[in-house]
C-alpha cells in the first residue's frame, strides 16, 4: 500500500491544536490509538504481535526464535513533534514486510518489527526508556519514581493502562534472540539533501545528556519589592542560558547546548518567581567534550546566579556516551543500497541504546527541509517509497 498510505492512516492522531505538528507521548490516548494501529496493521500482514514487559511492541513473521532481525522505530513524539521522526521507519518496516510478502520471499531467520515506547523521553524525561528497560541501562525503580508534568507517576501511567509496572527492566532473553537490528529514520539535518541522495547510513551517534539545572531565589512582589533587593531566578537563569550559547559556540567543533523547556514557580504575571528551572541538553563530538563544555558552563552558572543571590542545584538527568554502529552490518547495507554515505547524527535513537548488545545499523532518509522534532520535519513521498524499498532488500539480504 505504500508508506505514504500508512503514514496518512495515524496522520490525525495526536495533532496538536496549539503547538501545531503532533504530540504524542507515552501511553496517553493518541500512543494508545498508534498503538492499535500497528497491532491492527501487523496483524493484517499475519505477524504474531506481543508486548513486552517494558511496553515495548514485537510484530514477528515467523516463529519468534533465535537469531532475528529486527527493524522497527518508535510511535511516540517530542510535544508539536513532526510526522517522520519515529512513525517512517515503523511504517516502513511494516512496508518492507509487505513488499517482501508480496514477492513470495520466505525468510529463513524470524524478522521482528518493533516499536520502543517514550524514545523521546517527553513524557516521563528518561530518552528511550523502553529499549534502555530492556537492555539494564536504567534502573526500574529509578524509572518508576518518575512523575510526569502533570505529577502523573509512571506507576500510576502504567496501570491505568492496564500494564503492570512490576514487570518492567531488563531482558536479556529477548534481546538474546536478536541477530541484528536495522533503524530506519527521516534524517534530522540536511546532510542529504546538500549532498542529493536520498537515502544513507549512520557512522554512529555523538554523545550527549541532559541535565536540570534548578536555581532557586526569593519570591517577593513586583510592585513593592525594590530592583537592589532582588534575588530573581530567572533574571539569573537567563543568564545561565546565554552562557551555555556562549561556551558550545566558543567550544567550536560541533558543540551544541540547548536549553528548550523552562519551569517557573509559581509563574505568576506580577511575581518574582522563587524557582526557576531549565533543561540544558549538550551534544558534542565525544564524550569528554560534552563532560568540558558542562563543567565550562556550569562554572560560569554559579558564578552568575551567585550574583544574583539566588542558588543552583544541578541534577544529571541522562548521559549516553558516542555510539559507532556495526561497522560490518553499516558496511554491508550500504553495499545492498548500491553505495550511500555513512553519516553521524546528533541526535538519539533505540538503535544507539541496542548497539553494544546486538549488531545494530540505521538507514537515514532525506528530509527536504532538515527540521526536526517540529511540525516543518518533512519527507518526500519517493524518498520515503525508496526507503522501504532499501529496507526491503536489506531484510531479504539478512534473513536468507
Ligand atoms: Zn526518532
Amino acid at each position: 500500500m505504500g508508506v505514504r498510505a500508512r503514514l496518512d492512516e495515524i496522520g490525525d492522531i495526536g495533532r496538536d491544536p496549539v503547538r501545531g505538528g503532533y504530540s504524542r507521548h507515552l501511553l496517553d490516548d493518541a500512543d494508545l490509538a498508534l498503538r492499535d494501529w500497528f497491532r491492527r496493521s501487523a496483524e493484517s500482514l499475519g505477524l504474531f504481535v506481543e508486548q513486552d514487559g517494558n511496553a515495548n511492541l514485537w510484530a514477528w513473521w515467523g516463529e519468534p526464535g533465535m537469531d532475528a532481525v529486527a527493524t522497527g522505530s518508535h510511535l511516540d513524539s517530542v510535544p508539536g513533534g513532526g510526522a517522520y521522526d519515529g512513525p517512517l521507519g515503523v511504517a516502513s518496516a511494516l512496508e518492507a514486510v509487505a513488499r517482501l510478502q508480496a514477492e513470495g520471499f520466505r525468510p529463513t531467520r524470524p524478522i521482528a518489527v518493533v516499536v520502543f515506547a517514550e524514545e523521546e523521553g517527553s513524557r516521563f524525561g528518561l530518552p528511550c526508556l523502553g529499549s534502555r528497560l530492556m537492555v539494564g541501562a536504567s534502573d526500574p525503580a529509578d524509572v518508576r519514581a518518575r512523575a510526569d508534568r502533570e505529577g502523573v507517576t509512571f506507576d500510576q501511567a502504567w496501570t491505568a493502562a492496564g500494564l503492570d509496572p512490576s514487570t518492567i527492566g531488563p531482558d536479556p532473553e529477548r534481546l538474546g534472540r536478536l541477530g541484528a537490528f536495522i533503524e530506519l529514520h527521516v534524517e534530522q539535518g540536511v546532510d542529504l539533501e546538500d549532498r542529493g541522495m536520498p537515502l544513507a547510513t549512520a557512522s554512529a551517534i555523538i554523545p550527549h545528556g541532559r541535565w536540570r539545572l534548578t536555581v532557586d531565589g526569593e519570591g517577593n512582589h513586583a510592585g513593592t519589592t525594590p530592583m537592589v533587593a532582588r534575588h530573581d531566578p530567572i533574571v539569573a537563569l537567563a543568564e545561565v542560558v546565554l552562557a551555555a550559547r556562549d561556551t558550545a559556540v566558543a567550544a567550536g567543533r560541533g558543540a551544541r547546548a540547548t536549553v528548550g523547556r523552562l519551569a517557573v514557580t509559581p509563574n505568576g504575571t506580577n511575581v518574582i518567581a522563587s524557582r526557576a528551572e531549565a533543561w540544558l541538553d549538550i551534544r558534542a563530538g565525544a564524550d569528554d567534550d560534552v563532560r568540558t563544555l558542562l563543567a565550562d558552563t556550569l562554572a560560569r552558572a554559579e558564578e552568575l546566579v551567585a550574583a544574583e543571590g539566588c542558588t543552583l542545584t544541578v541534577a544529571e538527568e541522562s548521559f549516553s556516551s558516542i555510539v559507532a554502529f556495526d561497522a560490518g552490518l553499516t558496511e554491508r547495507i550500504g553495499g545492498i543500497l548500491g553505495g550511500v554515505p555513512a553519516i553521524p547524527t546528533g541526535a538519539g535513537h533505540d538503535a544507539g541504546i541496542l548497539a553494544p548488545s546486538v549488531p545494530t545499523a540505521m538507514i537515514f532518509v532525506r528530509n527536504p527541509t532538515g527540521v526536526s522534532h517540529a511540525p516543518g520535519e518533512g519527507a518526500r513521498d519517493e524518498d520515503c517509497e525508496a526507503g522501504a524499498a532499501a529496507l526491503a532488500d536489506t531484510l531479504r539480504e539478512l534473513a536468507s
